[in-house]
């Protein structure tokens, strides 16, 4: 059995509420409570002293039939009109399911009777609707209050990853703006040019490798260090603490209450186990490592092959660009490649000196004191768009 508190009921006849359980009469206007009383928990009540514990009656209280006051169970005879209990007599609860009963009863006929009833039925029950859904909408902006709120706590208990979230968003952002090609306005004043052949030589080098190539003449080979390997050194047996949880016994938890129906409250308790931690020490066994130094053949040897020898370089200041002139080249050489970079130079829109490289086709088409708008983008040439 549970431990009891004194629960509380309002007078129906004069209004005084919170009336004590233990009390049968108003205090205010000194009636006796009858069977519409509703016995309501008090949370704030202390629980009854053990000795009072065994003296209540957990049954209900009974109704008397001629004056509808409530009687204790333990009493044999209504205490307000001295009339006996009889088996008709009905208790607290089974006295409101009657009544219940009763009303819903009542009702029906009424609405049978009565369109007016019907359409006052309906808007209540719009009512009661509203007020249903105003309090799950409560429901869900206290939900998403809570959710904000736990959002910004996380926020400020990693303030430094949300520093560095941040750091790396605008550096992000930073590259994206330099990598977007931008519009510029120029007043062309000069141009410049330069233009490069580049030459190689076939011609015999010395190498070494950890492997030998097909077409190279060997001279020597040497054991040389290569690096490291991960090998297995021994097995260390170690032991740790590790915190366990073990089940000491069990707690009654008040989980909810019961109403007596005479004006006093049993706890509804329910057993919750009891979990304490303890440290074990426990032996496991680790691998060990150690790097050992590997060793390899390596091939010392010569080779031929195509390296770079010389360029052919012109440029100027002008609009006629043209190639350097190459003499004739021996059979161990030939040209690897040709670059040339066309620029032009003048004042933008902000009168800064720009010089800026062009695609030869966009170059040569355009002239001193002409002013073209272009698109710069981050690397390599600026296309003319106007
Ligand atoms: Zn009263
Ligand atoms: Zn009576």
């Amino acid at each position: 059995m549970g431990k009891i508190k004194e629960g509380l009921w309002d007078c129906s006849y004069c209004g005084t509420r919170r009336i004590g359980g233990s009390k049968r009469e108003c205090p205010n206007c000194g009636r006796t409570r009858g069977a519409d009383t509703e016995f309501y928990f008090n949370e704030d009540a202390e629980y009854v002293s053990e000795e009072v514990e065994r003296i209540i009656n957990r049954n209900p209280d009974w109704v008397c039939q001629f004056c509808n006051s409530l009687n204790s169970d333990s009493d044999i005879y209504c205490k307000s009109c001295g009339s006996m209990r009889t088996s008709d007599n009905l208790d607290y609860f089974s006295s409101k399911e009657k009544n219940d009963k009763y009303h819903i009863n009542a009702f029906e006929e009424n609405n049978d009777l009565e369109d007016i009833d019907d359409e006052d039925f309906i808007e209540n029950l719009y009512c009661k609707s509203l007020t249903s859904n105003e309090s799950m909408d409560n429901n869900l902006i206290n939900g998403f209050k809570e959710k904000l709120n736990s959002f910004a706590d996380m926020l400020a208990n990693n303030s430094t990853v949300v520093l560095s979230v941040i750091v790396i968003l605008f550096l992000i952002l930073g590259i994206t703006y330099l990598l977007i090609p931008k519009n510029e306005i120029l007043t062309i004043q000069s141009f410049s040019w330069n233009r490069e052949i580049c030459i190689e030589k076939y011609q015999t080098v010395s190498e070494s490798s950890w492997y030998l190539p097909a077409d190279a003449r060997l001279k020597y080979t040497r054991n040389e260090y290569y690096g490291t390997e991960r090998v297995l050194d021994h097995v260390e047996t170690k032991t740790r603490t590790v915190t366990k949880s073990r089940l000491v016994g069990h707690e009654e938890v008040v989980v909810g209450h019961r109403d007596l129906g005479n004006g006093y409250f049993e706890d509804i308790t329910s057993s919750k186990p009891i979990y304490q931690d303890y440290q074990e020490t426990e032996t496991y066994t680790e691998n060990v490592y150690r790097d050992d130094p590997v060793y390899r053949t390596k091939y010392y040897y010569d080779i031929d092959k195509w390296i770079y020898d010389r360029s052919y370089k012109s440029s100027g200041n002008d609009h006629n660009p043209y190639w350097a002139e190459v003499p004739t080249l021996p059979s161990n050489e030939r040209i690897s490649g040709k670059d040339e970079r066309y620029f032009i130079e003048g004042i933008n829109k902000k009168e800064k000196q720009r010089k800026i490289g062009l695609e030869y086709g966009d170059w040569i088409e355009v002239e001193i004191g002409q002013t073209v708008k272009l698109k710069v983008p981050a690397l390599g040439n600026a296309k003319v768009i106007e």
